[in-house]
């Protein structure tokens, strides 16, 4: 299996061929402008010490400061992130917001420590990176791992040095300068696109199921919303497993259920299944938003979902994007699909920089416009180029990076 890098280089390289880009280009746009790396030492609450590495990849800002989010979870290492990076500078390329791409990560088991140790390692890691990132730097925000909570700490860790700056992160806590709606965004994003893709098929997702793997913020959003548009959802999971209800998972008592329980272990909405079981049940529509690399060359010819949405970063190994093709499986890719999150963090950005709040309806009308603008552009590039979504998203990005970097020369 190609490493995560690899395998986002591999779409990219994809793209590039079709478009003819030059090798000067090639080698500029796949080359990261910096990489991080920094030891993350903190006091645990009994006192010992303990190290853990961070990670900031800043991939490319040929487009406008980079953004990207923050991931602290045990299997983030240097590859995962870089891959990431590069992911953001094609995603906010396809959505056209005014960025490039970076991500960000810390190795830890965010179970195994505590909440005043969660701050402590956050506190520490602005320490050591505040000058690299900023808000005309580079713009961190929530992903899997960190929420609001971290993004507030990050602000205040990153004023003690340069003074008041709410616009060097997203995804803030709404009392303290985050934008109403962020929360929701991506989970908002990936339910906009996935009507969207389903109507292009001349099917509703009032006559649909749905299987999603992952419940945390993404997932969850997702699921509400697709609920709530009519949609039957079937299956969902998160770490513990997960949970088959072929009549219909009732979604609002699962999210009550995972607020008091923390996981859907034990939900009695529906019966026990494993993850595995959710990527290859008999469902019109499967939307990975967890983990990365869950769609491979082992199981996605077990795949009987009808169409597959995105949700989470790079869930589909260059290998079972294959196999969907020659299968058609039709697959919405991830940076188009979850492009909601950091489409709503830009106008949170704007906001912050504006001194003042939009109101929610007017941030779901903006995202719904940059999404769905995205989803017919890449909709028609595909058609016209013969090439599946992901190639289609890959070329519109390539290109406006491309011309960005022309334009502005080096
Ligand atoms: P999260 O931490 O809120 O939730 C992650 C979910 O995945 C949890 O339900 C967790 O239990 C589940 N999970 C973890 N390991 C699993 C496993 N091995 N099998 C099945 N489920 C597992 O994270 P999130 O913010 O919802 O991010 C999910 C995905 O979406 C990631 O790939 C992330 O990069 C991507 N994404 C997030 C955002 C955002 O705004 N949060 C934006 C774009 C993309």
């Amino acid at each position: 299996m190609k490493s995560a890098f690899e395998a986002a280089q591999f779409y990219f390289e994809e793209a590039a061929s079709v478009i003819g880009l030059s090798d000067s280009l090639r080698d500029l746009l796949v080359t990261p402008e910096r990489e991080i790396k920094v030891q993350v030492p903190i006091k645990r609450d009994n006192g010992q010490i303990a190290t853990f590495i961070g990670y900031r990849m800043q991939h490319n800002s040929a487009r406008g400061p980079m953004k990207g989010g923050l991931r602290y979870h045990h299997e983030v290492n240097a590859d995962e992130v870089l891959a990431l990076a590069s992911l953001m500078t094609w995603k906010t390329a396809v959505v056209d917001i005014p960025y490039g791409g970076a991500k960000g990560g810390i190795s830890v088991n965010t179970k195994d420590l505590s909440t005043d140790e969660l701050e402590r390692l956050t506190r520490r890691f602005v320490d050591e990176i505040h000058d690299l990132f900023g808000p005309d730097k580079d713009i961190p925000a929530p992903d899997m791992g960190t929420n609001a909570q971290t993004m507030a700490w990050i602000m205040n860790q990153y004023e003690k040095f340069h003074g008041f700056a709410p616009a060097c992160v997203t995804g803030k806590p709404v009392e303290l300068y985050g934008a109403e709606g962020r929360e929701e965004a991506t989970g908002r994003g990936v339910g906009t696109l996935t009507l969207a893709f389903l109507r292009k098929f001349g099917r509703s997702i009032e006559n649909s199921t749905v299987a999603i793997q992952g419940f945390g913020n993404v997932g969850s959003f997702t699921a509400s919303y697709l609920h709530q548009a009519g949609g039957k959802v079937i299956a969902i999971s998160d770490v513990s497993g997960g949970i088959l209800n072929r009549d219909g998972i009732d979604i609002p008592a699962a999210l009550e259920y995972v607020a008091v329980n923390k996981s859907l272990a034990g939900f009695p909405g529906g019966q026990p299944v494993s993850n595995e079981t959710v990527l290859s049940i008999d469902v019109d529509v499967l939307i990975p938003a967890a983990l990365g690399n869950v769609l491979t060359e082992q199981n996605a010819g077990d795949v009987r979902a009808r169409y597959i949405i995105e949700a989470a970063n790079g869930p589909t190994t260059p290998e079972a994007d294959a196999i969907f093709r020659q299968r058609e499986i039709p697959v919405l890719p991830d940076i188009l699909a979850n492009a909601g999150g950091v489409t709503v963090s830009y106008f949170e950005w704007v906001q912050n920089q504006q001194y003042f709040r939009w109101d929610i309806s007017r941030v779901r009308e903006e995202l719904e416009k940059y999404m769905t603008r995205a989803f017919h552009r890449v909709w028609t590039i595909a058609a016209e180029r013969h090439v599946s979504l992901r190639t289609a998203a890959y070329i519109l990005a390539i290109g406006r990076v491309s011309r960005a970097t022309e334009l502005g020369g080096i």
